[in-house]
């Protein structure tokens, strides 16, 4: 059976749920079995297995109480693993937050969550780098005692940072969006560290055997285009841009979920496919945008990209799956 090499290029809430539906396909083609926490197996019908990389971006890498915090990475590992904790759409499910509350007593109010069980995989990570290991090393390892059979490779092992321009200055992504709730005004978006970054040599060697390059429905701006600004990565998606297609955040004038509006906004961006296609398409061929934009179409064409329209929205499960699916089959 022919071997079918899928990249996603990751963010966390949202891509996870492309990205968790993809595996699902790779698990049921090459066992025959979900190891994602989905019950049943899917209709979806392929002759080719599935062999899945997850690229997922490291700008909102933090290091806190001597740990180092990799939110995306941590959300597309716990949605494989089938913990995520579906509501939040981040940390483990059912996780008690006990270590928060006494590290409060200790040093004032806390305002970045971190669940007790999570907790484990910020101490063993932050053990194994500062033993001399590369993230891309310790994520492997994590996915590999936790059962998961998928290449899930920062997109550098670098420490790159996505910080915000406000007034109050500039300030690291998870500063701006968790401490101040996204409440203050953003001037610009700048990603320290990129120019210096190398590529995780996976990374970059799963984007040039790709057979397909899926650019999650993520945040643009703090999430795909991180990734890409790490030049090695960038460039090679950009040779490989007629195997790339690249799935719409937006709906309309909104952002399915989060603060992408915002973030396109201080970038100069008006809110809604087109800009997306703007943003993507040195990168991706192909854009695929919901039923209910059909009206961008052309101007998305105009722009040299091919426009694909369907249901984008994944409430559930199934509705993942189906998007997944559909992906798969338009390559
Ligand atoms: P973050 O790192 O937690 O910000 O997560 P991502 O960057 O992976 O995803 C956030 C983006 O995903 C937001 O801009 C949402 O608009 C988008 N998003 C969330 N859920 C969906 C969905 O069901 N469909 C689509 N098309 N986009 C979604």
């Amino acid at each position: 059976m022919h071997e079918m090499h899928v990249v996603v290029l990751s963010g966390g809430t949202g891509s996870v749920k492309l990205a968790r539906a993809l595996y699902r396909l790779e698990q049921e083609g090459s066992v025959g079995r979900s190891n994602c926490g989905c019950s049943g197996r899917s209709d979806y019908k392929h002759d080719e297995r599935i062999h899945l990389s997850i690229v997922c971006n490291v700008g909102d890498n933090v290091w806190m109480h001597g740990l180092y915090i990799c939110p995306d990475i941590d959300t597309i590992v716990y949605g494989l693993a089938g913990v995520l904790d579906r509501v939040r759409g981040w940390g483990i499910a059912y996780d008690t937050f006990n270590c928060l509350a006494q590290l409060a007593l200790l040093e004032g109010e806390q305002w970045f969550m971190l669940g007790d069980r999570d907790m484990a995989m910020h101490i063993v990570r932050s053990r194994m780098l500062r033993e001399g290991r590369r993230l891309c090393e310790v994520t492997g390892y994590v996915c590999s005692k936790l059962g998961i059979n998928a290449n899930v490779l920062p997109a550098s092992d670098d420490h790159v940072e996505t910080r915000m321009v406000t007034d109050r200055g500039e300030m690291h992504l998870q500063e701006f969006w968790v401490r101040y709730k996204g409440t203050l005004d953003v001037n610009g978006v700048v990603y320290r560290g990129v120019e210096n970054a190398r590529a995780c040599d996976d990374a970059l060697h799963a984007v040039e055997e790709a057979d397909t390059i899926i650019i999650a429905p993520a945040n643009p701006v703090s999430s795909i285009l991180p990734i890409l600004a790490v030049k090695e990565l960038g460039d090679a998606v950009r040779r490989a841009r007629s195997r790339c297609i690249a799935v719409s955040p937006i709906v309309g004038s909104s952002p399915v979920s989060g603060p992408a509006a915002k973030y396109m906004r201080a970038l100069g961006y008006d809110v809604n496919p087109v800009s997306i296609a703007c943003m993507y398409r040195e990168f991706a061929s192909r854009l695929v945008i919901h039923g209910t934009d059909e009206h961008y179409a052309d101007t998305i064409r105009g722009m040299g990209l091919d426009v694909y329209t369907t249901d984008i929205l994944m409430d559930d499960e199934h509705d993942e799956l189906r998007l997944a699916s559909y992906l798969l089959s338009i390559r």
